[in-house]
């Protein structure tokens, strides 16, 4: 099998290859220093991806697979409208899942049960590499679920499907590493893409600063929607959840348990009343 191939065939070593390369990164230049249980705290949000890719491989691939043969032999979705080449649809398609992805992002940070799901990759208090795939499975069922009828709407090929995601893992991966990128660089790839310190923001404390930067690839979703925001010391931002700070909610099953809690944008006032000062 060629080199190009099996990375093609094989999305998990292509996910595996970026988390050891960025987790390299991370132990050579560390945003935060000195951080203990590494180790335990990557074991567990691997965990929960080990469920997740388990999920998606025994589930979801061969629908898809299905769902987007149907659509093309259909002749149904929106790039079919495009008289485009090859390159173009897959452009377009790359940028309408990415907006899709923005969009579904910003419902799980409003929709209380969608939010009740979604805040297990917010109580994480140690944003890392780790953390690109910590999500609970049955937000990744409904995200799944979502997608197989974005196929036949947008009419993606399982190509598309497969090219967003060898693209959104490794950058999603980048953005959550525990990594320290001078100011300038991070600059220049936020011009492009999510960078470390854009998404830091989203995973502050500080509800304002939660429901901002909900961009997975491209910044410039956040750009146009008016929900970019930048700390000037990012170094001072808080991350986790209150209210989730208990060490049994950092375990797999605390974790997993985390949606049955009773919101924390409902039990903790202090969330709701602490005022958001910029620290900067
Ligand atoms: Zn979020
Ligand atoms: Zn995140």
């Amino acid at each position: 099998m060629p080199f190009s191939d099996f990375w093609i065939e094989n999305p998990a070593a292509w996910g595996v290859a970026g988390f050891l390369f960025f987790w390299a990164l991370e132990t050579w230049l560390p945003f935060v220093q000195d951080r203990r249980e590494r180790v335990v705290h990557a074991g567990r949000n691997v965990a929960l991806t080990l469920m997740n890719a388990a999920l998606i491989a025994l589930v979801f691939v061969a629908a898809m697979a299905w769902m987007a043969g149907w659509a093309d032999s259909n002749g149904m979705g929106l790039l079919h409208a495009f008289g485009a080449p090859a390159w173009g649809k897959s452009l377009l398609a790359l940028l309408l899942m990415d907006a899709w992805i923005y969009g579904w992002h910003r419902v799980s940070h409003v929709v209380p049960i969608l939010w009740r799901l979604h805040r297990v990759h917010h109580t994480d208090p140690a944003v890392d590499v780790s953390s690109a795939t910590r999500f609970h499975s049955a937000e990744i069922f409904i995200s799944s679920v979502l997608r197989l009828a974005l196929i036949p709407l947008l009419g993606l090929s399982f190509g598309h499907l497969l090219l967003y995601d060898m693209l959104q893992l490794p950058v999603t991966q980048f953005h959550h590493s525990n990594l320290r990128l001078p100011e300038k660089v991070d600059r220049i790839v936020r011009a492009l893409i999510v960078s470390p310190n854009m998404h830091r923001v989203h995973h502050s404390r500080l509800q304002v600063e939660t429901d901002s930067n909900f961009s997975s690839i491209f910044s410039v979703w956040d750009r146009l929607a008016g929900t970019f925001r930048l700390r000037t010391h990012p170094e001072t931002i808080e991350f986790g959840l209150d209210g989730f700070d208990a060490a049994e909610r950092q375990t797999v099953w605390g974790m997993l348990g985390t949606p049955f809690l009773a919101s924390s944008r409902e039990s903790s006032p202090a969330q709701k009343k602490r005022k958001f000062s910029p620290l900067a």
